[in-house]
C-alpha cells in the first residue's frame, strides 16, 4: 500500500527535510582532515536537537541488522560504501565520505545523503560523485504525475551505465512518510514504463548508490552495519526526499 500525502503533510515533511539538510550542511562544513566520524555525528546530533527533530537512525534496527544503529548519521568512508557506523576513525586527506541523515518532526520523516571528498580529491572520486549526483537529478526529473516507478530507476541506472560505474541493486530508494522506509522499494536500475503509476502526493526517497568497480561485492563489518567493498573499491551515494506534485517534483531536503 502506497500512501498519498496531503499538501499539509508534504509541508510537514518539508520541515523535517530542511533540518536534515541543515545537519548535512553542518557535517560537510566540519569534515576536515583529523576530524573523527563520531565528532561529525555529534555535530549532526546538535542540529537535530536544537531543531526539536528526532533521529530516524539512532536505535534503528531493520531485519538485516543484528544490532541497533548507534548514531544520527551514516558515515561511510572510502571502501566503506554504505551504512557506515560513526566511529573514532579520523578523516585523512583524500577520503571520500558519504553522509546520510534522517529525522522526523511531529512524526513526519525526511531522509537525505551526500558524498564529498575531504582535502585533496582523486579525479576519479570527483567523477564518481558527479555521476551519482547526475543520476539523482535524472531520477528526480522523472518523478512526475503519470510516470511509472520504473522510469525513476531506469533513469538512475542509465546514468550509471553510461558512466561505466557499478550499481548494486541490494539497496535503493523507498517511499517515506510517517515511517522512514515505506512502500515502494525503488531499485537503482531496471526498465522504464513499469510499476506503480506516480501521483501527486507520493513522496519518495530517491538514492542512487554507485561504486567504481562494476564487478564489486561487499561484506558487512563486525559492527553489523558498515558495508565494505571486498576489493577496496570506493562508493558514492546521494539521496533526496522528493514529493510528486502537480507542478512537478519538489525536493524536500534541498540544501542551501
Ligand atoms: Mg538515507
Ligand atoms: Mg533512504
Amino acid at each position: 500500500m502506497v500512501d498519498l500525502k496531503t499538501p499539509a503533510e508534504v509541508e510537514a515533511m518539508h520541515a523535517a527535510g530542511q533540518i536534515v539538510a541543515a545537519a548535512l550542511t553542518a557535517v560537510k562544513a566540519a569534515a576536515a582532515v583529523g576530524v573523527s566520524l563520531r565528532e561529525l555525528d555529534e555535530i549532526a546530533r546538535d542540529v537535530l536537537r536544537a531543531a526539536g527533530a528526532v533521529s530516524l537512525f539512532d536505535g534503528y534496527q531493520p531485519g538485516f541488522a543484528s544490532t541497533p544503529f548507534k548514531g544520527v548519521i551514516c558515515t561511510s568512508v572510502n571502501d566503506a560504501v554504505l551504512h557506515g557506523l560513526p566511529s573514532d576513525l579520523r578523516l585523512q586527506d583524500g577520503d571520500l565520505l558519504n553522509v546520510d541523515c534522517g529525522a522526523s518532526v511531529d512524526g513526519w520523516c525526511a531522509d537525505s545523503a551526500t558524498s564529498f571528498v575531504v582535502g585533496t580529491p582523486r579525479p576519479e572520486d570527483l567523477a564518481l560523485i558527479a555521476t551519482t549526483e547526475r543520476a539523482l537529478a535524472a531520477g528526480i526529473a522523472t518523478a512526475v504525475p503519470g510516470a511509472r516507478l520504473g522510469d525513476v530507476g531506469a533513469a538512475i541506472g542509465a546514468v550509471g551505465t553510461e558512466a561505466g560505474v557499478g550499481t548494486n541493486l541490494d539497496f535503493g530508494g523507498h517511499g517515506i512518510g510517517r515511517r522512514m522506509h515505506e512502500e515502494p522499494h525503488i531499485p537503482n536500475g531496471g526498465r522504464p514504463g513499469r510499476g506503480l503509476k506516480l501521483r501527486a502526493g507520493h513522496v519518495l526517497a530517491i538514492e542512487p548508490w554507485f561504486w567504481h568497480g562494476p564487478g564489486s561485492t561487499y561484506l558487512i563489518d563486525d559492527d553489523a552495519w558498515t558495508l565494505r567493498s571486498t576489493d577496496g573499491t570506493r562508493g558514492a551515494h546521494a539521496e533526496h526526499t522528493v514529493a510528486i506534485t502537480a507542478e512537478g517534483p519538489k525536493i524536500l531536503t534541498l540544501r542551501q
